[in-house]
């Protein structure tokens, strides 16, 4: 490296370090979950330890409510330095009549999202079934299906371990029941 080089790193550096910073105050760090939602939450964090992830498990705002989208079960909001809130709408398939598999999944995608900060994903398997439980329109994909008319494969529990090798390694391999 050139003189005139290092002059122009300083510089830079220089310039870069003289920027204010404008960065919210953080929030305190807040649990507060449900009853009815907690046993999910419980089971995200024993499934993170086995994979070895850390997740920050005394940071998180759970209620019930209206997400933004008027057609989503659940949102997660995210913002620098807030603590992470996830929104739950309460509604019949959603919450109040769903299956504890899809309430598991449904709370398991939001963490996803909130704690893991997983984007969705949109790609399907060779089978056509949905690659991650992180995608946008259905987080039934291990649930077991409770209206079998026309549906081939109610029971997808078998599909469980692969959808959460997946939201802890995206590049799990492709599982054999979708080959
Ligand atoms: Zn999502």
């Amino acid at each position: 490296m050139s003189s005139s080089n290092v002059f122009i790193v300083l510089a830079l550096f220089g310039l870069l370090s003289c920027q204010p910073r404008r960065e919210p105050t953080p929030e305190p760090k807040q649990y507060s979950v449900p009853a009815e939602v907690e046993p999910y939450v419980k089971a995200f964090r024993e499934v993170a330890q086995t994979y070895g992830q850390t997740v920050p498990a005394d940071n998180l705002i759970i209620t019930f409510g209206q997400p933004n989208r008027a057609d989503a079960c659940a949102q997660c909001t995210l913002a620098a330095g807030q603590t992470p809130r996830i929104t739950i709408k309460m509604e019949d398939l959603c919450w109040k009549n769903a299956s504890n598999a899809e309430r598991e999944a449904l709370v398991f995608h939001e963490l996803g999202h909130c704690w893991l900060k997983r984007d969705h994903r949109n790609d399907r398997l060779p089978n056509g079934a949905y690659a991650s439980l992180m995608n946008p329109d259905d987080v039934s994909v291990y649930a077991v299906c409770r209206y079998p008319i026309g549906e081939p494969v109610c029971d997808k529990r078998s599909r469980r371990p692969y959808y959460l090798d997946e939201l802890f390694n995206p590049a799990a391999p492709t599982p054999t029941w979708a080959r």
